[in-house]
């Protein structure tokens, strides 16, 4: 096949800071889906964009590229509206556990097309893995059907037919250091979310020690070109931004972050969690049109956690079974009497990804039981001696190096500094 193109053309446009014409990215992406335009070249492209950008017509132009190069799911037939939640990955996020039960609590289908965790952040499947018997991997039919018929709810592995191009360009952007590049970022979610056919689209979009977004600014650009490229493309999208300068919770680490989704979802659970939980599950609803919806009480009177059990009972799981429990701990105590000032969201998640929580590399396994217990958040008074965290794993000689990602933060003070109000920062919509 003669192609259209030469990808030197295309990097040097992007490279002297022109516009890419939409016949240019069209190609581009296609050819590099097709193994035509060489991985060397996507680098160059990939830091060309990094360093000039692209506006919003050449973003827009390029989600949809990525869309194009592979399936898209639809699920226009189903007998309930669609909302999904992405969010762009924190310390401690098991929001999504809650979440998807109880929005489907209300008639409304949550399609979970969920990741892995790689470096510090927990990937959602990881977490589910920890139930017995619970599989990631299902089937488009029964992805439909459980939707559709079913509980309503599904978290699962996102299949290979979505976006194939992403799937290589981010595997690319992570060996080239072009992985924190807001057009490259928004581009790479919408177009997963955008193929997978939903309704309404809510993003947490996170800030943070713990984020890929460490100040307000920059999350605030990233939300407002995700959320007009969900427009663009048809999909009712709302952003929150959300705090990730703290973990969220008390419990970092896979079955630990299960346990405490169970307890929002009996009507428990730490502030932060049932906020954001019920902040997402409003929007979700309302973008999907059930503004009404009492959440709150959907909790409390065992709604939800009927959801779950029945959601992890459909893909294999027994929600009735002991999660797994690390074989080793190790305490980490307050070294003086004083009000904590700190407890930093990425010295946290390295520490429980180096226990064994999360993974360096894609094909890395996972321990269910490893990761962090939080005794002590900022604001609390705390006495010498007391313990601030425990920490889990079943391989001991990884507590050195999770105890080194750890210095610097837990600091003790003699004064109070003011506690957070709220998780929700901002809200952004049209
Ligand atoms: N998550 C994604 O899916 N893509 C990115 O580029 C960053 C985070």
């Amino acid at each position: 096949m003669t192609e259209p193109f030469d990808a030197v053309d295309v990097i040097r446009t992007k490279r002297d800071n022109r516009v890419l014409s939409d016949a240019q990215i069209d190609w581009v992406i296609d050819a590099y889906t097709r193994g035509v335009v060489a991985e060397e070249q996507m680098s160059a492209l990939a830091m060309a964009v990094f360093l000039n950008g692209m506006n919003r017509h050449e973003i827009a132009r390029w989600a949809q590229a990525m869309i194009n190069s592979g399936e898209r799911m639809n699920f226009q037939s189903l007998p309930r509206p669609t909302a999904d939640k992405h969010s762009t990955g924190g310390v401690g996020d098991k929001i999504t556990l809650p979440l998807a039960p109880l929005v489907a609590v209300f008639d409304v289908a949550v399609p979970q097309l969920s990741g892995r965790g790689l470096g510090h952040t927990g990937g959602t499947l990881d977490k589910l893995e920890s139930i017995r018997g619970w599989q990631a991997y299902i089937s488009n039919e029964q992805i439909y059907r459980q939707l559709g018929t079913g509980s309503g709810a599904i978290i699962c592995a996102a299949g290979a037919g979505l976006a194939p191009a992403d799937k290589k360009l981010y595997a690319l952007r992570d060996i080239t250091a072009t992985v924190d590049c807001i057009p490259l970022i928004a581009t790479s979610i919408m177009s997963k979310k955008i193929a997978e056919g939903t309704n309404a689209l809510v993003l947490d979009v996170k800030v943070g020690s713990g984020a890929f977004m460490k100040n307000i600014d920059d999350a605030r650009a990233l939300a407002n070109t995700m959320v007009d490229l969900g427009h663009d493309a048809g999909v009712n999208t709302v952003a929150l931004l959300t705090d990730m300068s703290v973990p969220l919770g008390l419990t970092v680490g896979n079955a630990l972050e299960v346990r405490e989704s169970v307890e929002v979802l009996a009507g428990g659970g730490p502030a932060d969690v049932v906020e954001l939980t019920i902040a997402l599950a409003r929007e979700m609803l309302a973008a999907a049109g059930r503004p009404d919806a009492d959440v709150e009480a959907a909790l409390k009177d065992g709604r939800a956690m009927d959801k779950w059990r029945e959601m992890i009972g459909e893909q294999g799981g027994d929600p009735d079974a002991p999660l797994p429990v690390a074989t080793h701990q190790h305490h980490v105590v307050a070294q003086e009497d004083g009000i904590l000032s700190d407890l930093d969201a990425l010295k946290v998640g390295t520490a429980s990804w180096r226990l064994g929580a999360g993974r360096a590399r894609k094909e890395d396994p996972v321990q269910a039981g490893a990761g962090i217990e939080i005794f002590a958040r900022p604001g609390d008074r705390v006495v010498k001696g007391q313990t601030l965290l425990t920490l889990h794993t079943d391989t001991p000689e990884r507590f050195p190096r999770a105890l080194e990602s750890l210095e610097g933060t837990l600091e003790i003070s003699q004064v109070a500094s003011p506690a957070r109000d709220s998780v929700v920062l901002e809200r952004i919509a049209r």
